[in-house]
């Protein structure tokens, strides 16, 4: 169950026993209400299609807002696309019409807040604990982002929000989790809080079982409950992903990397943590 230096025993029991009970309970309400000012918080361009596609799919109602939207990321490096002139905006451009392609498509509203990701800012994508000094840096500026993305909405309304849960370790995704949970009483008087899991990360057992054990030690006192969410038309979900065409080299034929990968052989899925 647990190779030479992967997660512990103990930890992939817990996961596992929790992993089995949530196929088998009832979905939770988030699966359930659905509005139009749902707010789904994207730390690039790629990851709520990535991860929840085939639920956005479904609900089909809400705002996209991708936060690290200013990129110079592209599987192929030389890409002639933005291969001559200002790179910064040319892979920015494109990957933000990439991902007005998917908003249309489940019908959610394309919103970016144009901060800079991690190798713009000098980071490596990897370095997890600089995730609490750039939450500190930027906090201010992505909680006011949040509660500008639905400034219309009428009072009294409780959406939800979508947060990443950080599986994977890439700051940028920790650096919003953090954010949120910095801002969680500001942000549950106007949003009920979901958290789901970054896929392709997720696919990963050992990285999904440290990304978890993170996910609780940020999250914490909180008790959180996994609902499971089935792909039901994974070609569908397989025809989201390949709308991002300049991440990939080859574009995926395959599920496995876009549903969390469980101890136990699980149909594909997407999952999202609500507190019980
Ligand atoms: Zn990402």
């Amino acid at each position: 169950m647990s190779p030479p230096n992967g997660p512990k025993i103990l930890d992939c029991l817990r996961v596992t026993v929790n992993d089995v009970l949530s196929r088998y309970r009832q979905s939770q309400p988030a699966a359930d209400e659905i509005s139009e000012h749902d707010l789904y918080l994207s730390p690039h361009f790629d990851d709520i299609c990535f991860s929840l596609g085939a639920y956005v799919g479904h609900r089909r109602q809400g705002i996209l807002l991708t936060v690290f939207s200013t990129s110079t990321y592209v599987a192929k490096p030389d890409d002639p696309r933005v291969a001559s002139g200002d790179r910064q905006a040319l892979v920015s451009a494109l990957r933000c019409a990439e991902d007005l392609t998917f908003a249309q498509e489940v019908g959610l509203r394309q919103i970016t807040a144009s901060f800079d990701e991690a190798p713009i800012r000098g980071r490596d994508i990897f370095d997890t604990g600089s995730s609490v000094e750039d939450a500190a840096t930027l906090n201010r500026k992505l909680f006011d982002a949040i509660m500008a993305a639905d400034c219309d909405r009428q009072a009294g309304l409780r959406p939800w929000l979508y947060c990443p849960m950080g599986i994977g370790g890439h700051v940028d995704h920790v650096t919003i989790l953090r954010i949120v949970m910095s801002n969680y009483d500001a942000l549950r008087a106007a949003y009920r809080i979901a958290y789901y899991e970054d896929l392709f990360y997720a696919a990963d057992w050992p990285a999904r079982i440290s990304g978890l054990n993170r996910f609780r030690a940020i999250v914490a006192p909180l008790q959180l409950r996994r609902s499971y969410h089935l792909i039901d038309d994974i070609q569908y979900k397989l025809k989201l992903v390949r709308l991002y065409e300049s991440q990939f080299v080859e574009p995926p034929t395959t599920i496995a990397p876009f549903t969390p990968a469980q101890y136990f052989s699980t149909p594909a899925h997407e999952a999202i943590w609500t507190v019980e």
